[in-house]
């Protein structure tokens, strides 16, 4: 079945719905659209869609979803764009549906402790607007900043607390979700449990844009923990420290609300990228620990614990960071690797596997070991204390583009059958999209992807959603 094109018709059916000035067919708002921070990408890799609009309600984006369903035309949900997976890449063309005019905070609810929102707001302007009434988000990833939280609902965001608090699923009560068909879904509400039938909101968070377009969202809230206190211990070997991490976790007594690994490469580039001077010599691997809660002595007492497990586990240095400006420092490196990869090593390819957080340090050997079979630097990060690493693939500077797309898919296939032999699956938070899904259906499980198939095309019986990514 092939695909509709957005006519002359089409447009002024859309600009009825939107309004004329919410749509655009300009090449510099369809370029815009045309690309996120999936790093693998290359220049000559751009989707353009045909029209971006910009609806203000559920009944609008009903209406255009309607208009798309009949005509057969691919439309694709788009937040932040801070996507890594490809997921808001219009592959297929067709219109973007942008929630740009989607962005209001509707409630902050502290009796009930929710917060209502729509789904184009900044994640971190959620944070904000809680913290006013002594609440918080905790569910936020790191691009808190500029990512919108109905891109995180659509990928199921995990974050720097993921290890304490969970990740964005715990924290959606209730859903108002659009179908490709047109018909709008009310799921959940401000209920802490529901077990009414089947939960459906469920199978909206975390499915990429595939299934419906978010329009509300109930998120639960908790009080905000002002306390803190962090380290950063370094080792000067990688396994010595990977394997500090589970034990510290199964006999500390102690709830990390963070546990970051960074290896000497990534340390090295983010001081470098921030003038930073934390100690570096001899340093081969970094793990940030903090903890978090309401009594500071008692974090303090915490922190210093977590030092004495790490020290006896072989860390080299200890370097604790008492107050808010050091730990803003340490927090800083963590946060400035993406960039400062980015800056020295463009060509890349990052990755998101997870496995049981006991298999850490066999998955870290492995990755070594993939990195001396091609001769090909393989940088790693991530939220160790959830099994979650962001292996990244950066192209040697003497090595050709063509070369370079051979080794790269070689080496992602080693890495992903690596994960998959130790319990693992290849993406933890940032989501299949278009950049895995071709090794998605050779290593999910047949009889799953077949049902994943039945669910989509039940609910999206033309495949007008987002069409292109998870699978084919
Ligand atoms: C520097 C950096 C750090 C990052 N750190 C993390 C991290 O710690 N943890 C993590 O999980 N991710 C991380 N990411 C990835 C990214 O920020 C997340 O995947 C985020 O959830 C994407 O949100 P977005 O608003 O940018 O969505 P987009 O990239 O715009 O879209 C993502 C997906 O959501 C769909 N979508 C968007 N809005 C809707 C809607 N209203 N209804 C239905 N579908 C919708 C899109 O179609 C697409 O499939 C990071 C990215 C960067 C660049």
């Amino acid at each position: 079945m092939g695909y509709g094109i957005v006519t002359e018709e089409i447009l002024t059916a859309l600009a009825d719905i939107v309004g004329p000035t919410h749509i655009w067919t300009t090449y510099e708002k369809r370029e815009a659209c045309s690309r996120d921070e999936t790093t693998t990408l290359r220049a000559d890799e751009r989707y353009l869609p045909e029209a971006v609009v910009a609806p203000a309600s559920a009944r609008e984006v009903s209406e255009i979803l309607r208009l798309a369903n009949s005509h057969l035309i691919p439309v694709t949900p788009r937040g932040g764009g801070t996507g890594l997976s490809g997921g808001a890449l219009p592959v297929l063309g067709g219109i973007v549906i942008s929630d740009e005019r989607l962005n209001r905070i509707i409630e902050i609810d502290a009796e009930n402790l929710v917060v209502v929102t729509e789904p184009g707001v900044i994640t971190s302007e959620i944070n904000a607007a809680a913290a006013e009434k002594g609440l918080a988000y905790t569910g936020y990833p790191m691009s808190v900043l500029s990512c919108h939280i109905g891109g995180n609902i659509a990928e199921n965001a995990g974050g720097g607390n993921a290890v304490k608090y969970g990740v964005t699923m715990r924290y959606v009560l209730g859903l108002e979700v659009v179908l490709p068909t047109g018909e709008i879904l009310t799921l959940g509400g401000k209920l802490m449990k529901d077990v009414s039938g089947y939960s459906l909101k469920e199978l909206f968070v975390g499915s990429e844009g595939t299934l419906g377009y978010v329009t509300k969202i109930i998120l639960r809230l908790q009080p905000l923990m002002k306390n803190r206190a962090a380290l950063l211990a370094l080792f000067a070997d990688t396994e010595t420290a990977i394997r500090a991490v589970p034990k510290m976790m199964a006999h500390g007594g102690i709830v990390p609300s963070s546990i970051e690994y960074i290896d000497a490469y990534c340390y090295r580039k983010a001081c470098g990228f921030l003038n930073e001077e934390l100690p570096m010599e001899g340093v081969e691997a970094v793990l940030l620990v903090e903890v978090d809660g309401s009594n500071q002595e008692s974090l303090d007492m915490d922190i210093e614990r977590a030092g004495e497990i790490l020290s006896a586990e072989g860390a080299a240095e200890i370097y604790v960071a008492d107050t808010r400006s050091t730990r803003e420092r340490i927090w800083s490196v963590r946060r400035n690797i993406d960039e400062a990869l980015r800056l020295t090593d463009p060509v890349q390819a990052d990755e998101d596997i997870v496995v049981p957080i006991a298999k850490i340090p066999e998955a870290a050997r492995g990755l070594r070991e993939i990195e001396k079979k091609y001769g090909v630097p393989i940088a790693n990060f991530g939220h160790a204390g959830d099994g979650n690493l962001h292996p990244t693939i950066l192209k040697p500077a003497e090595m050709t583009l063509e070369e370079w797309v051979r080794v790269e898919t070689e080496i992602e296939w080693d890495i992903f059958r690596l994960t998959d032999s130790l319990g693992g699956v290849i993406s933890g938070e940032h989501g299949i999209g278009s950049k895995r899904k071709r090794y998605f259906a050779e290593l999910c499980p047949p009889q799953n992807l077949a049902l994943m198939k039945k669910i989509k095309l039940t609910l999206d019986p033309n495949n007008i959603m987002n069409p292109g990514k998870i699978f084919d």
